[in-house]
């Protein structure tokens, strides 16, 4: 079972499992994500889509192994949503839990950076506790994810049940939502639609981006493996905002300018993982670099820009 699957990364992930011969129920409850990304699946014999909101209790059937994608992700999608993400990450969490109990399914939890807020540690180690704004406006996103890794945590301890955790790092790549306002999102619709780049702040501060493929690839390594904590899958490459505009810049042969906007409050100043771990306990590594990466999705860019009226999603600073 993916849920989350209409979404960004968990139809990427069903197209993987579907690709290694599993079986896949697919379910989502089309908050932020769109059947568009699993329309390709429509014929498969071993997909099924069920719509539903994992916060109500619900049991598809015997499955094997969980895989928790379901909850708003990009800033802009989580503070318009910031109930249902408390949710989805408390109520919707321990729902699933119980599902993997009842079936002795493993429960795979897709957690994030976020944990480490703005972080005071760099790069980020899985030991690191975090440095998080509890009663800031990320913290409807970054609290429920750290309460769903502590959810599953417990289950592992007092249940026995079997888990996985990974905490993915900034992901992106075609069938990346249009309208979240995350970062590649915003500058590749606008270098394309010849607007210019909404930086935050001054730009210095940095993300670390890692490609859709790259990302499945750790993700189903973890998945695999047998280790039950918190694992970080990202792209180690380390890109301030302005030098990531850049880089959009240059694959799109845009002639856009740069517009500077507000920082929003929390807004973390650094991220990159440190992927020691993953290195050494699945031999994963990323392959594709931003460039790379930038250039993979610009198909898929382009032919969003041309079929979606100019609208552009921002988080207020
Ligand atoms: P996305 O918005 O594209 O996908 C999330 C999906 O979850 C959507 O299809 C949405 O409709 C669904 N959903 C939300 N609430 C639900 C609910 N209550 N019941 C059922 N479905 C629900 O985002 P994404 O980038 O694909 O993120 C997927 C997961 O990965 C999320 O848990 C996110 O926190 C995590 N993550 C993503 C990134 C990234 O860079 N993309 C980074 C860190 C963590
Ligand atoms: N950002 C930006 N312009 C935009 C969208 C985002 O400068 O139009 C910045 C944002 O302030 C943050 C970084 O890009 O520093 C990444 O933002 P995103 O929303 O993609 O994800 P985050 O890592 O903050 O969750």
């Amino acid at each position: 079972m993916v849920t989350g699957a209409a979404g960004f990364l968990g139809s990427h992930l069903c197209d993987a499992l579907l690709a290694e011969g599993h079986s896949v129920i697919a379910v989502d409850n089309l908050l932020t994500g769109n059947l568009r990304n699993l329309a390709h699946l429509k014929r498969e014999t071993r997909f099924s889509f069920l719509e539903q909101d994992i916060c109500s209790p619900f049991d598809p059937g015997t499955t094997d192994y969980i895989f928790d994608f379901a909850s708003p992700a990009s800033p802009v999608d989580y503070m318009e949503h910031g109930i249902e993400t408390l949710q989805v990450g408390s109520i919707g969490v321990f729902n699933l839990l119980e599902l993997a109990r009842k079936h002795r399914a493993t429960f795979f939890l897709a957690s994030t950076s976020e944990c480490y807020g703005d972080p005071l540690e760099h790069p980020q180690k899985e030991t690191y506790w975090g440095h998080v704004n509890p009663v800031g406006p990320r913290s409807v996103y970054d609290e429920s994810k750290r309460f769903a890794e502590a959810a599953t945590t417990a289950y592992r301890r007092y249940h026995k049940l079997d888990v996985r955790i990974v905490r993915i790092f900034n992901t992106y790549g075609p069938r990346l939502q249009m309208n979240d306002g995350r970062v590649i999102s915003n500058f590749m619709k606008q270098a394309l639609r010849g607007e210019d780049l909404t930086v935050y702040g001054d730009g210095s501060q940095t993300r670390s981006f890692c490609y859709v493929s790259d990302e499945v690839e750790g993700i189903l390594r973890l998945a695999w493996s047998k280790a039950q904590e918190p694992t970080n899958i990202g792209n180690p490459g380390e890109f301030t905002i302005l030098e990531c505009a850049k880089e959009v810049l240059a694959v799109t042969k845009s002639k856009s300018g740069i517009q500077y906007l507000p920082l929003p409050q929390d807004d973390p100043k650094q991220r990159r993982p440190d992927i020691t771990k993953a290195r050494t306990l699945l031999g994963w590594e990323p392959k594709i670099d931003l460039r790379q990466g930038l250039e993979l999705s610009l198909d898929y860019f382009r032919t969003e820009v041309e079929s979606e009226p100019s609208v552009t999603h921002h988080v207020a600073g």
